[in-house]
């Protein structure tokens, strides 16, 4: 892509984009008195302006209702988890029935791997990417364990090779390869969340079937930031978060994906609740568990109505939009930071006083792939011995970035409601930094 360093051009990418309406549905944080620079989306999504009424109408049909919410209103309380449904399905590319919102992220990855990982003596490994989110690397290590395995021999961990940052496909694939028949699960993030690399979902899932092993990921950083299709792909079970790139509040609800040649059979092994019971029988309360067909049958508890009500707000939103137009915008978005960043680093540094030749070393180490298909809304950049001051600086001046030990700042445009200026200024502050500011 062709752009342009001025605040003009950046100004002009905002006039032409299409998705601008929706950054006013949006609450931003305050810094002397202005919008934040918010890029912090894949941590936290901000605050959509139709979710006070959401909650407010939920807590008056319980103050009106009563127990009876379960059947009043045009969203009853017993029904809730599919008024849901459709829009996460969508969100993920999956069928109606292949998906359900209900639990925590963390819950549903152990709920998952109680049916996707059924070790045996001779088939019991779990392949997953080196530097997962540690709620991952935990859940793999203690069901490993769990099933009496000791997790250096049971979890194998692809790394980067020495001096890359990311992962190589072709690595990952070869892992499993190499691994062959002693694979029980493949579990990978969807998106990494420390370097943005976004996985080959497809290719791996691939691979996990060439051995008999089941594919399953976990999307807490994908869903909402890049188009999915988790149906097509024959990936066996995924789980996501609701909070990240998907705005749905501070421990939000999270969305759970079995696929339907596993979840329409009724003797497929999980750990059940009542909420999975066959609701046309559930109220029998009888002995014996007869499972919903497709993921609801992995719901465990009545549905938490009002984290899932401001989620249902949010997936609206994203049903409006599509997750096509979003990704469209996002390249852009993702692109032209990157190309501001990258600015700095070289020759397009301010003048030195003393008539130096600029330097030419990288100050502003992009750690995410450079290439697009390889990555969603997230740049993570590895600072230098100044990292941690610069971060602060940036803090001063307005922007809410992340801070990752060692040295990785992280910042993730959102295209749902960042725009091209929020870019021009983040960069314009980085190349103000100065190292003994
Ligand atoms: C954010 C995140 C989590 C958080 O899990 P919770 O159970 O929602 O606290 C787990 N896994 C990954 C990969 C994440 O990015």
């Amino acid at each position: 892509m062709n752009f342009q360093p001025t605040f003009a051009y950046a100004q002009d990418l905002d006039k032409a984009d299409m998705l601008r309406p929706y950054r006013q549905r949006f609450f931003f944080p305050k810094h002397n008195g202005k919008n934040v620079l918010y890029f912090t989306g894949n941590s936290l999504g901000l605050q959509p302006h139709g979710v006070e009424k959401a909650l407010r109408k939920e807590l008056k049909n319980w103050r009106d209702y009563g127990v009876e919410g379960h059947f009043k209103g045009d969203m009853p309380w017993m029904h809730y988890h599919k008024f849901l449904q459709g829009q996460s399905a969508r969100l993920v590319g999956a069928l109606e029935s292949e998906v359900v919102v209900a639990n925590t992220l963390t819950t549903n990855l152990h709920l998952l791997m109680a049916s996707f990982y059924r070790p045996t003596k001779q088939r019991f490994k779990i392949i997953m990417e080196a530097g997962a989110f540690p709620s991952d690397m935990y859940a793999m290590e203690t069901q490993a364990r769990w099933h009496g395995f000791d997790p250096d021999q049971a979890v194998i961990e692809v790394a980067p090779r020495p001096g890359e940052e990311t992962l190589r496909t072709e690595d990952i694939l070869a892992t499993i390869a190499q691994h062959g028949d002693t694979v029980a699960t493949v579990m990978f993030s969807g998106v990494n969340y420390y370097t943005g690399q976004f996985f080959d979902l497809p290719k791996i899932t691939e691979a996990a079937h060439a051995v008999g092993a089941f594919a399953g990921f976990d999307l807490a950083h994908a869903a909402g930031n890049l188009p999915l299709h988790l149906h097509d792909w024959g990936v066996d079970f995924a789980c996501w978060c609701s909070y990240k790139y998907l705005n749905s509040g501070p421990g939000g609800p999270s969305g759970l994906f079995v696929h339907e040649k596993h979840g329409n059979d009724p003797n497929f092994p999980r750990f059940a609740g009542w909420w999975g019971y066959d609701e046309s029988t559930r109220f029998l309360m009888r002995k014996g568990f007869k499972p919903m067909l497709g993921a609801a049958g992995w719901q465990l508890s009545n549905a938490q109505i009002l984290s899932m009500a401001a989620h249902k707000v949010s997936l609206d939103m994203f049903d409006e939009v599509g997750m096509e137009l979003l990704r469209e915008k996002s390249l852009r978005l993702t692109a032209y930071l990157e190309y501001l960043i990258e600015r700095l680093n070289t020759n397009h540094r301010p003048p030195t006083t003393d008539n130096q030749p600029p330097t030419t070393v990288n100050r502003f180490n992009i750690i995410t792939p450079k290439n697009p298909e390889e990555r969603g809304a997230q740049l993570s950049i590895l600072t230098g011995a100044e990292g941690k001051k610069l971060f602060d600086y940036l803090t001063e001046h307005g922007v809410i970035a992340d801070w990752r030990e060692p040295n990785v700042i992280r910042v993730a445009p959102v295209p749902m409601y960042n725009n091209f200026k929020d870019c021009w200024r983040l960069a314009d502050l980085l190349g103000r930094f100065k190292t003994d500011e």
